[in-house]
């Protein structure tokens, strides 16, 4: 699942490519919005909160009443396990359709068979090839999400007179009333770890409020504080020789804050990098987390070997009672059976 950073810099990308331009068109792959129309309306911002995207857009063009739908409108979206965002620049492929159709005409006319050209000559262009965007090779895609997925995964493209957006298996694909957007999208978030309004104090005090929750799993929920995923859980575990399976209420006095300051310093480091890395700049080919995916290698601390350990992220507080329905969500986790013994 991505991270609060990876999440910052899509919308990054995608502020910088739609920011300020109209929508010439939209395609939302939804049944609940197939037939929507998004075209004329600007694209106001592009904000993260949490690890949800919030494109906001304005009023409908024309709209000469402010009637049910014409107000301005936020396009949510999630990028769960694979989804990813990518902007395409329209203008290549419009040059480079023209040349080739030019260079048809031009074959056809002189008797032979059309040799489709790219241009200056070069391999024929390939829509499917990928047209990074200037934007986008300003801000790389971090490694965790995915890319050359086929075209029956988009959910949504939102298409300007210069670039494409296109989301690819993104999830959660919703539209809403910009002045709903707490009520109905993101008003449940804990403070937001990359958010201009982070709030230290309130992240603990939500992580306090269940003492008998695993340490683990509470960090994960983003009601508790929004941002991070896995692989900051893993880490930040790891680097404050933390138990992941330990009781909030039961973590020495500070630690919680120790815990929850390094998150946040670390999502902040890596929030503008191309790769991300919790062990500082690290050289090519040296690992970038101290125990993430490590699992059976040596600590790097105490040489013991990391274990392999699952925690489940649907698991209540144990002084609630787990019903019937509770779903379970486990996920993979990498820990020292010696550095981060205690606690549990
Ligand atoms: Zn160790």
């Amino acid at each position: 699942m991505p991270e609060g950073d990876s999440v910052y810099r899509q919308c990054k990308m995608l502020r910088e490519a739609l920011k300020g331009h109209v929508l010439d068109s939209s395609d939302l792959r939804v049944p609940a919005l197939a037939t929507t129309d998004l075209s004329g309306r600007t694209v106001v911002d592009v904000v993260p909160r949490g690890k949800h995207i919030l494109i906001r857009l304005s009023a409908a063009p024309n709209a000469s009443e402010l009637k049910s739908g014409a107000e301005p409108l936020t396009l949510h979206s999630h990028l769960m396990m694979d989804g990813t965002w990518r902007v395409f620049e329209r203008a290549v492929a419009a040059q480079d359709g023209a040349e080739r159709e030019s260079g048809a005409r031009a074959a056809s006319s002189a008797g032979t068979a059309p040799a489709v050209r790219g241009r200056r000559g070069r391999q024929p262009y390939r829509r499917s090839a990928s047209v990074r965007s200037r934007a986008e090779a300003r801000t790389p895609l971090s490694a965790d999400v995915s890319i050359g997925q086929g075209s029956h995964t988009i959910r949504a493209i939102l298409r300007t007179a210069t670039v494409d957006a296109i989301g690819f298996d993104v999830k959660d694909v919703r539209l809403v009333p910009t002045r709903l957007e707490d009520q109905e999208l993101v008003g449940f978030l804990g403070p937001d770890i990359l958010g201009p309004d982070w709030n230290l104090d309130e992240a603990l005090r939500r992580l306090r409020a269940q003492p008998d929750r695993a340490i683990g799993t509470a960090l994960m929920d983003q009601r508790n504080l929004a941002g991070i995923g896995n692989v900051y859980r893993v880490e930040v575990l790891f680097m404050t020789r933390t138990n992941p399976w330990a009781p909030v209420g039961s973590l020495p006095e500070g630690k919680l804050t120790e815990i929850v300051t390094l998150a946040h310093k670390l999502l902040n480091l890596n929030r503008d990098r191309p790769l991300r890395s919790t062990v500082g700049h690290p050289a090519t080919g040296r690992p970038l987390f101290w125990a993430y995916g490590h699992y059976d290698q040596p600590c790097r601390r105490c040489g013991a070997r990391l274990k392999r350990g699952e925690i489940d992220d649907a698991a209540p507080s144990t002084t609630e009672a787990r019903g019937a329905s509770a779903v379970q969500h486990l996920r993979q986790i990498a820990w020292c059976p010696t550095c981060q013994s205690g606690g549990a």
